[in-house]
């Protein structure tokens, strides 16, 4: 695509609102922008970073066998008053009335309405074990909306919710969906520590958090030097094994897996019969990834004085060509042709056609993150090569314009 084309409104000024450097670089970098406190829009680029994880994520998702569909956001208040969920959940529900007088819910998350659906879908054990996932905007009313993306009113989670006949069944399923939230958070270049944590208004009996390390980060994870086990914000802070002191590590919480058991199938009556005709509770799981939160936790961890460093497989685009002067009829020639056979060769490319100085256009290259940049300037026509920019290392190679693809194909994967 041409930059021109694309609208990426990069501004050189540190936004006054942002209060992270995520935030900040998302703002100056074009990919997102506020509409009010806690509700964002994203542009194409930030578009672009959210569907390639919502990609990774889907993929993980179906290899586990689990089924998308997609649930409402609009919840009549009636089902969740069966759990008791709506006084649980209290303010942080945004509640609403329609003209007829239903009293209504923007879900904040679909226990209730999915075990509805499975209570009046399924019936016998032949249709078990069922994992279901949706990825889906949803709604909460935030004292105080902060850092962007991460703490916002309406943000956008994948949901999967496991029905199993047993509690073997469930540990199957959790331990599926644990491992692949392991290969989702490594996918998209984010470290987490993984710690057993408190199930909260979840309820349910045991759950992990996969918590992201960033300075900004509000839930402090303790972390033993020695043995490397973590755990969520305990009284005692010594290791249980090692008996040392462990360190606290700040962390933005973007993913928690939940045995949720039968808190919500026996209250709402969510039954199947076995195979010897009783009728019987399904066994439940729930798990959660924070997805649009995803997006700023990456981005604490990906970055530098720069800007952002994009890991390869949520770059917005793989390689940015960068005609240095777009007034030069060879210099544009040669950079829409190494455009097409980028492109042919199935790599995403971003062409900056823009009339702006060589500085202008190396600042916002690195500003935005793509990780190869192909640098087309007079003195490398006349040399016949070009110039391969390493995003992540600023290191640069000059290799002769025929061997171009070949190396840009050592330093990029393609398809990804
Ligand atoms: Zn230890």
């Amino acid at each position: 695509m041409f930059w021109t084309k694309v609208f990426i409104p990069t501004v050189k000024e540190t936004p006054k609102e942002a209060e992270s450097l995520s935030h900040q670089l998302l703002l100056r970098a074009g990919f997102i922008r506020m509409l009010m406190a806690g509700a964002y829009t994203y542009l194409p680029l930030g578009l672009k970073v959210l569907e390639k994880i919502q990609g990774i994520i889907r993929q993980e998702m179906n290899a586990c066998g689990a089924s998308e569909l997609l649930l409402p956001a609009l919840h009549p208040l009636e089902l969740w008053q069966k759990t008791g969920r709506d006084k649980d959940l209290g303010e942080v529900m945004l509640k609403l009335k329609d003209r007829r007088g239903r009293n209504l819910a923007l879900g904040p998350t679909h226990e209730e309405v999915i075990t509805d659906l499975v209570k009046n879908n399924i019936s016998s054990y032949r249709q078990l074990p069922l994992v279901l996932y949706q990825i889906q905007t949803k709604f909460r009313d935030e004292i105080r909306p902060r850092f962007g993306l991460i703490r916002a009113c309406e943000f956008i989670m994948k949901d999967a919710y496991s029905f199993d006949q047993d509690e073997a069944g469930l540990d199957k399923n959790y331990q599926l969906m644990y491992e692949a939230y392991k290969r989702i958070f490594s996918r998209c270049g984010l470290k987490t520590l993984i710690t057993e944590a408190d199930s909260g208004v979840m309820g349910g009996k045991v759950s992990h958090e996969f918590m992201a390390p960033a300075a900004l980060g509000e839930d402090v994870v303790l972390l033993c030097p020695e043995c490397n086990l973590a755990r969520s914000s305990k009284e005692e802070n010594s290791c249980p094994k090692c008996k040392v002191e462990m360190s606290r590590v700040n962390t933005i919480e973007v993913g928690h897996i939940f045995k949720l058991g039968l808190k919500y199938s026996q209250v709402m009556e969510a039954n199947f019969s076995d195979i010897l005709g009783n009728l019987k509770p399904v066994v439940m799981g729930c798990y959660g990834i924070g997805v649009s939160r995803l997006i700023p936790a990456i981005i604490e961890q990906n970055n530098d004085a720069d800007g952002i460093i994009w890991p390869e497989e949520i770059a917005p685009f793989q390689i940015i060509i960068l005609p240095l002067d777009i007034t030069n009829n060879v210099i544009m020639q040669e950079a829409l042709g190494f455009y097409k056979q980028a492109s042919c060769a199935g790599f995403s490319v971003l062409l900056d056609d823009r009339d702006e100085r060589a500085g202008v256009k190396f600042k916002d290259a690195d500003l935005i993150g793509i990780p190869l940049s192909i640098v087309i300037g007079k003195k490398s026509i006349e040399e016949k090569k070009i110039e391969l920019k390493i995003r992540k290392n600023k290191q640069t190679q000059l290799v002769s314009k025929d061997e171009a693809l070949e190396s840009i194909k050592k330093l990029v994967s393609i398809g990804a």
